[in-house]
């Protein structure tokens, strides 16, 4: 994608930072698969049912699973030995159970509401330094990065506004260097925001409606 490239050139990022996750809900496993064998690394899905069958699908082929969608906490059990990241860590439930259950460390995304739009999870902005501290005591879980979702709309300046409070958060927690929280990544931007999100330092991005009909 041109249009990357020249979202980083514009900032002095390297194109290789920024990761494109394919968020494969609206398409077949077949598609998926296609998408795979031409060059996508990255899959996502927001339910459970969905990575577990292209999971299963794709069999073999070599891929990272992340879980991008809102988790149950007794849906952990069922995916936590498929994904390789989760992007929607908001509770200290979850938590536990994804200790409880994983047999190894698994890169997690704390989810921020920073917009606090009621229609979304994730943690609000002051709650989030408390909440990663406390996670040190999980070591099951590993601190990747941090994850948003901008709100709709056409204002651009708000959605920038997000993006770069998620990125002065990471800075904050990566200044405390703590050994759970290299907090290394940041997930955000979807199709209709995802060059602001590059620009404002995003390290993965979920794109789906913008893949679809694509040919790979
Ligand atoms: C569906 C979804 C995406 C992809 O959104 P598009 O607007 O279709 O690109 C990204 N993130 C999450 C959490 C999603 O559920």
């Amino acid at each position: 994608m041109n249009d990357i490239q020249t979202a980083c050139e514009k900032k002095n990022r390297s194109p290789k930072g920024v990761n494109l996750i394919a968020v494969t809900k609206y398409v077949s496993n077949d598609t998926t698969k296609e998408a795979v064998l031409a060059g996508v690394e990255h899959i996502g899905e927001n339910r459970v049912e969905g990575l577990l069958t292209k999971k299963e699908f794709l069999n073999d082929l070599s891929v990272k699973w992340h879980f991008i969608g809102t988790l149950q906490t007794r849906k952990v059990k069922d995916i936590i030995e498929h994904v390789d990241y989760i992007h929607s860590l908001d509770r200290l439930s979850l938590a536990k159970e994804i200790q409880k259950r994983a047999d190894r460390p698994i890169s997690c995304f704390v989810q921020v509401n920073i917009a606090e739009e009621d229609s979304k999870h994730g943690l609000a902005v002051n709650d989030v330094l408390p909440f990663v501290d406390k996670l040190r005591d999980y070591d099951r879980i590993k601190v990747a990065g941090l994850m948003t979702m901008a709100p709709f709309t056409d204002d651009e300046a708000l959605i920038r506004k997000v993006f770069s409070t998620l990125k002065q958060l990471q800075l904050e927690i990566q200044e405390k260097e703590m050994p759970h929280a290299p907090c290394t990544e940041l997930s955000m931007g979807m199709s209709n925001d995802y060059l602001i999100a590059v620009e404002e330092g995003a390290t993965f991005i979920r794109i789906g409606t913008s893949l679809v009909g694509k040919e790979f």
